[in-house]
């Protein structure tokens, strides 16, 4: 179906991240005639600075880990070890052009076109790209993220999670601010491929947002990997000294480190876009208010990704963009998704994987006496093998009578590829009872979910 008005384009997609180019995708797949205006490369910040390079970055550090940690106990004498980071750098970055390149293979078959530059929306049917304008029926706003300055004095001395992702060396120490994600994921990845990593944390742990389980487990083990972990820790400015930056605490120089990288959230790209010349409103928060699904105050103005709601993950983004070109191309009745009971993990060392509530929100939500918890502790057999021991440790959060599972949480070897299919239990309604009824897969870390006690 074509919906072709008076418009250039039936949508004009602003930002080619990943909710843009999925959004774009699925529109033309309906016939649309669509455009993406980008002024970077495509893909935006996963495919390009986020999860993509990190992935294969963690990948590196995993290599590492089985050598330094597994290896010998495993029978393998790798005798003499060096890491070559200009080599890892190519496979990684090859990996990363690959992955671009499939972006444009894919708008060429469906026929969406690329707009190169900066795009300000002029009104809600039109958008200006380097003095030329472009109309359009249905417009969506996809402009995602970036990283938020460090508000200290000499915040600008430090890099961010984009400048990571250009470092050509690794310094030999770094000193990362925060303890979302990225400085989880960043510091475990740097400490395992042999960087003298400290954690800046301003609170008492790390993942605070998450149940408090994983990090109670993940911080000693951070620790064991040689990460120093600062809590309650507040940094009152950075200061050049050399080609080195010193750390300023209580007026002091506290410490001298090779590179800072700040790690402590992410603005939204709603500035200098044009939303002034249109009925888009922002919500308290700066999120892009949403009336009905992703439809903005504009009627034909749509919004997804991280711009648009608080949960800042590409497949949300992607399911999103979707379920709005479903919307406005293919009479789906609603643009909305339900952004209940989203799986993410975070790739530390072990990794974590999440779903639902944490014990901490399920119990400010109905109440202690609602909610029944179960753990299991064990030690991970890859580690065990060679007389090695990691603590990894699996928690299910459970409501009611019926114990329905709304929660579920874990840490260790593998849990990054484990919980998908439990996502879809818990979407299902699973019970704990339910969870019990599937026979065990015998040796795994995944048999923890189903058999606890
Ligand atoms: P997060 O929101 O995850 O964490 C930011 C952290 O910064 C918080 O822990 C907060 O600490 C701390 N913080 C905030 N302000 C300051 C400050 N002024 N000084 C010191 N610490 C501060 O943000 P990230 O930047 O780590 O990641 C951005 C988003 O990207 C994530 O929320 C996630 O949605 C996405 N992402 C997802 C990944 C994945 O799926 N695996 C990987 C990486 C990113 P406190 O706890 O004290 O409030």
């Amino acid at each position: 179906m074509n919906k072709m008005t008076q418009y250039d384009y039936d949508l004009i997609v602003l930002g080619g991240g990943s909710g843009g180019i999925a959004t774009a995708n699925r529109a033309a797949e309906y016939g649309a005639k669509v455009a993406v205006i980008e002024e970077d490369l495509l893909g935006g910040t996963c495919v390009n600075r986020g999860c993509v390079p990190k992935k294969a970055t963690w990948y590196a550090a995993r290599v590492a880990e089985a050598i330094h940690n597994y290896s010998s106990s495993y029978g393998f004498n790798v005798g003499d070890i060096s890491f070559d980071y200009q080599k890892f750098l190519e496979s990684r970055d090859g990996y990363v052009s690959r992955s671009r390149g499939s972006y444009t293979t894919r708008f060429d078959k469906n026929g969406v076109e690329v707009i190169e530059g900066k795009g300000y929306i002029e009104n809600p049917h039109e958008i200006s790209v380097d003095g030329k304008t472009y109309s359009t029926n249905y417009m969506m706003i996809a402009t995602g993220g970036r990283p938020r300055p460090l508000p200290i004095p000499g915040g600008e001395l430090a890099d961010n999670s984009d400048d990571f992702f250009n470092w050509e060396t690794l310094p030999e120490s770094v000193l990362i601010i925060g303890s979302g994600y990225i400085a989880v994921e960043l510091g475990g990845a740097l400490a395992a491929l042999g960087v003298k990593t400290t954690l800046s944390i301003r609170s008492e742990r790390v993942l605070r947002s998450f149940d408090h389980m994983l990090s109670d487990e993940l911080m000693p083990m951070m620790e064991k990997q040689g990460i120093e972990l600062l809590t309650h820790h507040h940094i009152d400015e950075l200061r050049q000294k050399g080609d080195q930056i010193e750390v300023i605490v209580n007026g002091e120089v506290e410490r001298v480190v090779d590179r800072v990288i700040a790690a402590i959230g992410r603005d939204l790209n709603t500035e200098n876009i044009g939303l002034e010349n249109t009925k888009v409103q922002l919500d308290n928060k700066g999120f892009i208010d949403l009336v009905e699904g992703h439809q903005t105050h504009e009627e034909n103005i749509y919004a997804v990704g991280d711009v648009a709601q608080p949960i800042a993950l590409t497949p949300v983004a992607i399911r999103a963009g979707r379920q709005t070109a479903e919307y406005l191309f293919n009479n789906a009745p609603t643009s909305a998704i339900d952004y209940t009971n989203i799986p993410t993990v975070i790739f530390s060392h072990p990794a974590i994987g999440t779903i639902g509530l944490s014990e901490e929100e399920a119990i400010a939500k109905y109440g202690e006496d609602q909610i029944k918890v179960y753990t299991n502790l064990f030690f991970s057999m890859y580690a065990s093998v060679g007389g090695g021991r990691e603590r990894n440790k699996f928690k299910l959060v459970t409501l009611g009578e019926d114990e329905k599972v709304i929660g579920l949480h874990g840490i260790g070897e593998g849990v990054d590829e484990m919980i998908q299919g439990f996502g879809v239990a818990i979407k299902m309604g699973a019970t704990k009872a339910d969870l019990d009824s599937v026979v065990a897969i015998h040796p795994t870390g995944s048999e923890e979910f189903v058999t606890m006690r």
